[in-house]
């Protein structure tokens, strides 16, 4: 999952980035709304963390002009105790959500697994399968056959991008978009690097393969057994 956060103050904006990296996010960060607005315009991002106080246009003008356009990628609004207005408070229906600096670091990863309809961290039920492979979401663990596969975070992320859309033919460029942020995957082949990484881990021993590359288009990760 692919997020940007437009914020102009670089403790903040960093210590955002590095956390959620943490979890297995790819993060972009902006430090002003012109930057924002390009950078959102730019990439595919699963949810957009948008701080109000920015030089030139601040994050409810981003928000408006990103909607005014069509653009549907939910917002986290972040403000200041002292400017929450009814402008703000406004926004805290259907995808849009708002949090008041200063805030914990869960409360954050919360209110983006919110607006992502992730479930919380510590929820049961979270388990994505493709055939007899199996993701938990919560515990970030992952079976083929019942046997624990040890990934790495990007290639988990990888996995579990596969995983939200089984059978669907996934470019390279839409892989790499919700995985890498813009510092990694724009100038490599990363993500053929990171499928070579998953075969290795979860096809090579098992009796058939779930990822298939389709010719000139990118990858698929097969639900079902089709050689
Ligand atoms: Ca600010």
């Amino acid at each position: 999952m692919r997020l940007l956060v437009v914020e102009d103050e670089p403790g903040i904006s960093e210590w955002v980035r590095q956390g959620l990296t943490e979890f297995g996010y790819a993060v972009d960060v902006a430090e002003d709304g012109e930057d924002g607005l390009h950078f959102a315009l730019s990439a595919e991002y699963d949810a957009l963390i948008l701080d109000i106080m920015l030089p030139g246009m601040d994050g409810l003008e981003l928000m408006q002009t990103l909607r005014n356009m069509g653009h549907k990628t939910p917002i986290l609004m972040l403000t200041a105790r002292d400017t929450i207005d009814d402008r703000v408070k406004g926004l805290n229906t259907g995808a849009d959500d708002y949090l008041v600096k200063p805030f914990a670091f869960p409360e954050l990863l919360a209110r983006i697994n919110a607006l992502l309809r992730r479930p919380p961290l510590q929820q049961q039920g979270s388990v994505l399968r493709v055939a007899d492979l199996e993701m938990d979401t919560a515990k970030k663990s992952v079976k083929r056959s019942g046997q624990l596969i040890d990934l790495r975070p990007r290639e988990y992320a990888v996995l579990e991008y596969l995983m939200r859309h089984p059978d669907q033919v996934l470019t390279r460029t839409q892989i790499g978009e919700h995985v890498w942020n813009f510092d990694y995957y724009h100038e490599s082949n990363v993500v053929d690097v990171y499928i070579g990484y998953l075969r290795r881990k979860i096809d090579q021993d098992a009796p058939y393969p779930l990822i298939q590359t389709v010719r000139g288009m990118g990858y698929r990760l097969a639900a079902e057994e089709t050689t």
